[in-house]
């Protein structure tokens, strides 16, 4: 109970997200002010953006005439000068900033009538503090919970607390040149100098990061210890079914395809069941990879099973694999040849009634090696005699549990589970994915294969931008080659979206485009149509394929040399980079164009970013500097596990660390029973699915 707290505090505190005293030591300043280091309102510029610290000296309320806006004019001074703040729609300021007051005023400094002014500056009430370093506190306004006040707070929980225990081993501790738990807890809330807070940081933030990377440790090594997996037979090569594949493909595969493949089969061949992640940029090759992988397990009489998002996907991979398993054979003594070729079925929503009934019986009695498709694999008629590997392409188009669906049909059938690959074309940084994915084994395709000129990209914003677009288009398509048009993604429904593309269609055709084929692709097209549009495309008996984000993941035209995406501002990093990602997989040198006004910084970085950078890590890097992470971390963020100091963009160190210590850890604790403290605090911290990991051995 802290003084002060009645039921009404208790509230204000709750729309912080504050209901026990370690909430509120969690809840960290958002910033400090160096009280003798503030810019004075005298030395300020106009145009300049500056906090400064004044006293409230006059408060005036009126209406806006014509609006009845009520504006609230708050003049405050520092001793070198005077300054108006204008506070439009916030009544309540002339309540919160009583004549008298310390407040911190953060905006841009513009001139009115004469007059220095902020326009809704962020106000800061810091009280009549005394120390040289000042915490200022995320507040509520709208609850009346100002920083001095979370500040007082904080200060009584800090002072009745006692000294706080370390979880952390001392030796790790040092070894990480990180201050103590208790030292860390009272300088970032009070810090003697600004270097102690970005030291108490610095320790708080690990403690984040290493809860974090525990969990993600202690659930991998769990599956390791407990799931038994197939140990399948591929020798050093993959056996002679892969051996014979890689003789019958047209390339040779890239160093960085030799190393993952390796790193897959040493997986397969181990007694624990793979999950492994294998991040690749477009057009790395990542197909090829799983095919070999999946040839493997075929090798050795089990099944394989390769889910991808859209239909569109499903049925070029399962063209690409049936032309380059053509003539494998798969040994098989009861027949006079001594082989059989290797069966591979397709199952999509679409397949008809009779043919999957029987595709469910192949697959259940064996006789169907190989199943691609798409969630249709989901379904509960589908059952496997010996599921051995399941690959899932695109994996962030499906949800964690449509993952686990499809590994359970494995167990189901033999015991065991069987092995999973993950495949993923939107890199993201190495620290994101080691949270992100950490209980996944990473490989990473880092090479493209040869023969390919890079995209070259432009930005081109504008009426002439279109021209210069098309007129490529028109040129590519004279040359025999062929060209993708992207039309603008439209809010609201699969249907609006499906009317402005048919719309912006028929414009090309009748305009800019005239004269050359065109195909049209959307998602609300029926089925059938859609196979024979992209039929027709592939078979080069169209010039242009207008088309929505249907085209986004995986298709793979190798004659097309151009993409014109409409509206590129619209897109995010990923999407474009992807999107981008259907031209350059020929000889032909290929262009992509981003058409559209930027309209937002935001936007402008990234289609700058575009233009510089075909390398999706690098991009990844970029999106992840303008977004911030929450937009990666997604859903992984839950409850009092949020990282709340640590930067997956900033802290790559910590992340590094956090990580290696957490192995360390477990691997030599794997219960934390010597570790009672750290295990009490994951017990707070972390909910109990997750805690389950730890705790049940
Ligand atoms: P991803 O799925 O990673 O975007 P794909 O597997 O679709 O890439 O491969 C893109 C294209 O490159 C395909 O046409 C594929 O046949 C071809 N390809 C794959 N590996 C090689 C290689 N080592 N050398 C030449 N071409 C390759
Ligand atoms: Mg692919």
């Amino acid at each position: 109970v802290l003084g002060g707290v009645g039921p009404k505090r208790a509230e204000a505190l709750a729309s912080l997200g504050i209901a026990t005293v370690a909430d509120l030591l969690a809840h960290y300043p958002r910033r400090y002010l160096d009280r003798t280091r503030q810019a004075s309102l005298a030395e300020l510029k106009v145009g300049e953006e500056a906090a400064v610290l004044a006293e409230v000296r006059r408060v005036t309320e009126r209406r806006a005439r014509r609006l009845q806006r009520p504006i609230v004019e708050v003049d405050v001074h520092d001793g070198s000068g005077l300054l108006r703040c204008t506070f439009f729609n916030q009544p309540w300021r002339a309540k919160q900033l009583s004549p008298g007051r310390s407040v911190v005023v953060f905006g841009r400094l513009e001139s009115f009538q004469g007059r220095r002014r902020m326009t809704n500056p962020v106000v800061d009430l810091v009280g009549d503090r005394t120390g040289r370093i000042v915490p200022v506190y995320p507040q509520s306004d709208k609850a009346g919970l100002s920083s001095y006040e979370i500040q007082a707070l904080v200060e009584e929980a800090l002072r009745r607390a006692g000294s706080f225990a370390d979880p952390l081993p001392d030796g790790i501790r040092r070894r990480l040149r990180l201050v103590s738990r208790d030292r860390a807890l009272r300088d970032i809330h009070q810090p003697p100098s600004l270097p102690a807070a970005w030291d108490a940081r610095r320790r708080l933030a690990f403690d984040e990061l290493l809860r974090l990377q525990l969990l993600l440790v202690a659930r991998k090594r769990a599956t390791e210890r407990e799931a038994r997996g197939v140990r399948h037979a591929v020798g050093e090569d993959g056996g002679p079914l892969v051996a014979a594949f890689r003789r019958r493909l047209p390339f040779a595969l890239t160093a960085a395809q030799e190393r993952v493949l390796g790193e897959i089969l040493a997986d397969m061949a181990g007694p624990h069941p793979m999950h492994r992640l294998l991040q690749g940029d477009v057009g790395s090759g990542k197909t090829v990879v799983a095919a070999a992988a999946l040839l493997a397990a075929v090798q050795g009489g089990y099944q394989g099973a390769f889910m991808a998002p859209t239909e569109v996907l499903a049925e070029q991979h399962h063209l690409g694999l049936r032309s380059l398993l053509e003539g494998l054979g798969l040994a098989d003594p009861s027949r006079l040849t001594g082989e059989r070729p290797v069966r591979l079925g397709l199952l999509t929503s679409r397949t008809p009634a009779r043919q999957r009934a029987r595709l469910h019986e192949g697959l259940r009695d064996g006789t169907v090696d190989l199943l691609v498709g798409t969630h249709a694999l989901l379904t509960e008629e589908v059952g496997f005699r010996a599921l051995g590997l399941v690959v899932i392409d695109e994996q962030h188009r499906f949800g964690v549990d449509q993952r686990a669906r499809l590994r359970e049909k494995g167990t189901a059938a033999a015991g065991v589970d069987p092995d999973v690959l993950v495949m993923t074309a939107t890199p993201i940084p190495r620290t994101a994915a080691m949270t992100v994915y950490g209980d996944l084994d990473v490989s990473v395709l880092d090479e493209r294969p040869a023969g390919r000129s890079p995209v070259r990209t432009v930005w081109a914003p504008g009426p002439e931008g279109a021209e210069e677009a098309f007129a490529r288009v028109r040129a590519e398509a004279e040359a025999g080659r062929q060209a993708y048009v992207v039309c603008p993604l439209v809010e609201g429904s699969e249907r609006v979206e499906a009317r402005s593309a048919t719309e912006e269609f028929e414009r090309l055709e009748q305009g800019p485009l005239a004269g050359l084929r065109l195909g049209l692709l959307h998602g609300q097209m029926p089925p059938r149509e859609k196979e024979a549009v992209m039929a027709r495309f592939r078979a080069g008996l169209i010039d242009v394929l207008v088309a929505t984000t249907v085209v986004e993941v995986g298709v793979d035209v190798p004659s097309a040399s151009v993409i014109v995406i409409e509206d590129a501002q619209r897109f995010g990093m990923a999407q474009l980079h992807q999107l981008r990602g259907r031209v350059g997989r020929g000889e032909a040198p290929s262009f992509c164009f981003l058409l559209g006004e930027a309209g937002s910084e935001e936007a402008e970085r990234r289609l700058r970013a575009l233009e510089a950078s075909t390398d999706g890590f690098e991009l990844a890097e970029v999106d992840l500097e303008l977004r911030g992470e929450g937009t990666i971390l997604g859903t992984r963020q839950t409850g009092r596990s949020d990282l709340r100091l640590a930067s997956l963009r900033r802290d790559k160190d910590l992340v590094l660390a956090a990580r290696a210590v957490a192995s360390e850890l477990i691997d030599a604790d794997p219960g934390l029973r010597e570790l009672s403290l750290l295990a009490e605090e994951l017990r707070v911290f972390l909910d109990e699915d997750d805690a389950a990991y730890l705790f049940k051995s």
